[in-house]
């Protein structure tokens, strides 16, 4: 009987240290990863969805290139350094606003009147905060101000002469509404005047027509989990080419072009906005993770392939593990991505996908 006993605690001791070692490995590594207070974390940018990059001059692709590697290395730079997931996206977003081939802040699109009408939305996933601008004219970043409605305002949205008016009194950085113009714009907006009265009113319901070069989005957006294992997402755009006074898309409206919570995924999409409302998409992701127990790919792919019809637009999406999703059905999506294990990507085009 002893000797029987003695047998099994030669076993079971070992048995049980070795399992404890294991499951402490486990536990660090898991913690490592979610609760990110190692050095963990990701980023994902675009610069919008549309028409094949190949129709594009050799400089205009040279210059969105050169737009998304310096605006993801804002993002790099401050995540190495321990950034805060809504102090990178903001940054990030800024720099993508400042660049004027995008469409965003500095370079966006004009609408039916030839007006730069500005929308954006900023969402912290660790404290579910969210602030949107939508039809700012002045406003030189509207990602900025989209934070600071959630500072410094009681609300979670404003709109046009209201926001603008937050603006003045926060001694946010105001312009003339020329600086947004910029002479490739005014080149897209003759052609999209020349062209007859159906062009214009229908597509803003429909998907894009993708043989057209005009309809390169340009929208820009920035998803990060950072090493303090918390989640942002930011979308600023200029709307759709010739849209029409007074419209907003889903830029600036939390669950369907922008979302973020720290318990599934950070998201920013681009596309025909119409479409991304109808669907709240953005929404849509999270939840999938959330209630339908999808993984971040198979959540953000189903929104783009199944639900959306083809050429309407893309997503990214990071999740509160630091995987990237980047999903679209146009031909091409100005994107680049990193992460803490060294992975970088840049592209434009599907082919470059990663
Ligand atoms: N989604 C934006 C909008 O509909 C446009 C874009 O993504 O370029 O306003």
């Amino acid at each position: 009987m002893k000797s029987k006993f003695f047998l099994s605690a030669c076993w079971l001791i070992p048995h049980i240290f070795l399992s404890s070692i294991a499951h402490s490995l486990r536990g660090q590594q898991e913690s490592q990863t979610v609760n990110g207070s190692s050095s963990i974390w990701s980023i994902a940018i675009h610069g919008g969805a549309g028409a094949d990059p190949k129709r594009w001059t050799h400089e205009q692709i040279q210059l969105r290139m050169e737009g998304l590697h310096a605006a993801l290395q804002v993002g790099v730079s401050s995540l190495e350094s321990g950034g805060e997931a809504m102090d990178v996206v903001e940054a990030v977003v800024r720099a993508l606003e400042d660049h004027p081939h995008f469409n965003a802040g500095r370079g966006a699109v004009w609408n039916a009147e030839g007006n730069c009408m500005l929308d954006a939305s900023i969402m912290d996933g660790h404290q579910m905060l969210c602030g949107s601008v939508a039809s700012v004219q002045r406003v030189k970043n509207p990602i900025s101000l989209a934070r600071r409605v959630i500072s410094d305002s009681a609300h979670v949205f404003l709109v046009g002469d209201g926001a603008e008016k937050f603006a003045e009194q926060l001694g946010v950085a105001l312009v003339e509404p020329d600086y947004f113009r910029t002479d490739e714009q005014r080149r897209s907006w003759n052609r999209w005047k020349e062209r007859d009265v159906t062009n214009k009113t229908s597509w803003n319901q429909n998907p894009i027509n993708v043989d057209d070069p005009l309809f390169y989005l340009g929208t820009v957006g920035c998803v990060v989990l950072d090493s303090h294992g918390n989640l942002a997402a930011g979308t600023s755009t200029g709307g759709l080419l010739g849209k029409r006074w007074g419209r907003i898309g889903d830029s600036p409206i939390i669950g369907a072009g922008n979302y973020a919570k720290n318990a599934t995924c950070a998201i920013s999409c681009t596309g025909v906005g119409e479409l991304f409302i109808r669907h709240a998409i953005a929404m849509r992701v999270s939840l999938q993770m959330e209630l339908g127990g999808k993984s971040l790919e198979e959540a953000a792919s189903e929104a783009i392939d199944s639900i959306l019809p083809k050429d309407s637009g893309g997503l990214i999406a990071v999740d509160h593990r630091g995987h990237i999703a980047m999903p679209f059905n146009t031909p091409g999506m100005a994107r680049a991505a990193a992460r803490s294990d060294g992975y970088r990507m840049a592209a434009l085009g599907k082919e470059e996908s990663p």
